[in-house]
């Protein structure tokens, strides 16, 4: 069968999920088409990746590495922008049928409603724009026609587990958590763990960002709120478990009680080729699971006295309007100055709980009212931090 070939923009194709999804792409070159490459600021590896897939154009956000960009790229007949309102504008070219967000943090906000709003099928990768606008993207999704398609592990296992389920009530999800490189840690041991111990995770290898949320259960604690706007769910149908093995990836429970889990190996490759290619699965040659190397799989509850953040993900979810954008905000300010040193790995959620008691309430926030939550909250974490 001769398949159109899907034309994909990579919204931060220099990071973790946007090199693995590059190699799905080459596997896959039957079936998809590189149309738009973005960075941040690696302009080496950005270049590198544009003179190999050959996209009409790529952007870069640091404004300063234009010109090296564009004098590489030229000759190749490339399009070159930089700045983040070329970033926001990119997604709406024509040619692009899907738009991969695999950049970090808030960024992600403004190009996925640009994207949403020109129509483009989006494999949401960026869990943190959910986190912040999730009423806001869902319904735009809805208004627009768009299919949101989760990258998430978990949230592409749940996605997968309810294919063929659109007539079933979910009763509850749980979520599958390996607990980071502290899980079992006190908080007097925690009060005293370094940078780079916490950026070693046992089974999965990712951007800093995540890899510090993965530690402090930050992670989890923003894809329970992801996983609410996905699925639609209540708070109360939302529980996680921790399973250090990261086999299952997550697990629904219907009305009957039957519960579906996916599972396979930990590796991005697999949600990423099939938010990509969805509704299909392709053939791939990623390595199977072999049950016999795994002979136990473990459960356990998460600790959320020692790993306070997915406490408070959980109160900002039930509180609602404003509170998870802030939550949001105060996090990305506190692993930026964990990650340099400038402040322990306790004191990440203090900083964060005190931002959602101070932030101003907004009940039900408008695209403004986000931008200002998230000005604010970072401001007032700033200044704890000083
Ligand atoms: P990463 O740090 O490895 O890469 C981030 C990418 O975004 C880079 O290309 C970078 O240049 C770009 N970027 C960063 N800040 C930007 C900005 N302000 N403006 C424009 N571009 C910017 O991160 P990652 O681990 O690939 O994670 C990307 C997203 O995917 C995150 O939201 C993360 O939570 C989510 N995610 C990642 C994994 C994983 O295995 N890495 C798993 C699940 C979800
Ligand atoms: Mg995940």
């Amino acid at each position: 069968m001769k398949n159109k070939k899907k034309h994909i923009a990579i919204l931060g194709s220099t990071g973790s999920i946007g090199t693995q999804a590059l190699e799905v792409i080459s596997e896959q070159s039957n079936f998809f088409e590189i149309e738009v490459l973005t960075a941040n600021s690696n302009s080496n590896l950005l270049i590198q990746q544009a003179i190999e897939h050959k996209p009409n154009t790529v952007v870069i956000a640091d404004e300063e590495k234009f010109q090296e960009v564009n004098d590489s790229l030229c000759p190749h007949n490339i399009k070159v922008y930089a700045g983040a309102d070329a970033l926001a504008q990119v997604v709406e070219m024509d040619t692009i049928d899907m738009v991969l967000t695999a950049l970090v943090g808030y960024a992600g906000l403004r190009p996925t409603i640009n994207a949403i709003k020109s129509k483009k099928n989006i494999a949401l990768a960026n869990k943190e724009t959910l986190v912040v606008a999730g009423a806001l993207i869902t319904n735009l999704a809805k208004e627009f026609g768009v299919n949101i398609l989760p990258v998430d592990s978990e949230h592409s296992a749940l996605f997968q587990c309810l294919v063929g389920e659109v007539y079933n009530p979910i009763e509850k999800i749980y979520l599958t958590a390996s607990g980071g490189p502290f899980r079992g840690m006190n908080r007097e041991q925690l009060a005293n763990v370094t940078r780079a111990q916490a950026l070693k995770h046992p089974n999965w290898d990712m951007g800093a960002k995540i890899t510090i949320d993965s530690a402090s259960l930050m992670n989890k604690g923003l894809e329970v709120i992801e996983a609410k706007w996905l699925f639609g769910l209540a708070p109360e149908q939302i529980d996680v478990i921790v399973h250090p093995q990261s086999i299952i990836h997550s697990v629904v429970q219907f009305n009957d009680g039957s519960m579906k889990a996916q599972m396979g190996l930990p590796d991005m490759k697999l949600p990423i080729q099939y938010a990509l290619a969805y509704p299909q699965r392709l053939n791939a040659s990623f390595p199977r699971f072999n049950f016999m190397d795994y002979p136990n799989l473990t459960f356990e509850k998460p600790d959320t006295h020692t790993f306070q953040n997915l406490a408070l993900a959980y109160d900002s979810m039930r509180k609602g309007g404003n509170s998870p954008c802030v939550l949001n905000a105060a996090n990305e300010v506190v692993v930026d100055a964990f990650l340099k040193e400038k402040i322990g790995f306790l004191e990440m959620s203090d900083v964060v709980a005190t931002c959602i008691e101070k932030a101003t309430f907004v009940a039900n926030p408008s695209y403004e009212d986000y931008v200002g939550s998230d000005l604010e909250s970072r401001q007032i974490a700033n200044d704890l931090i000083k």
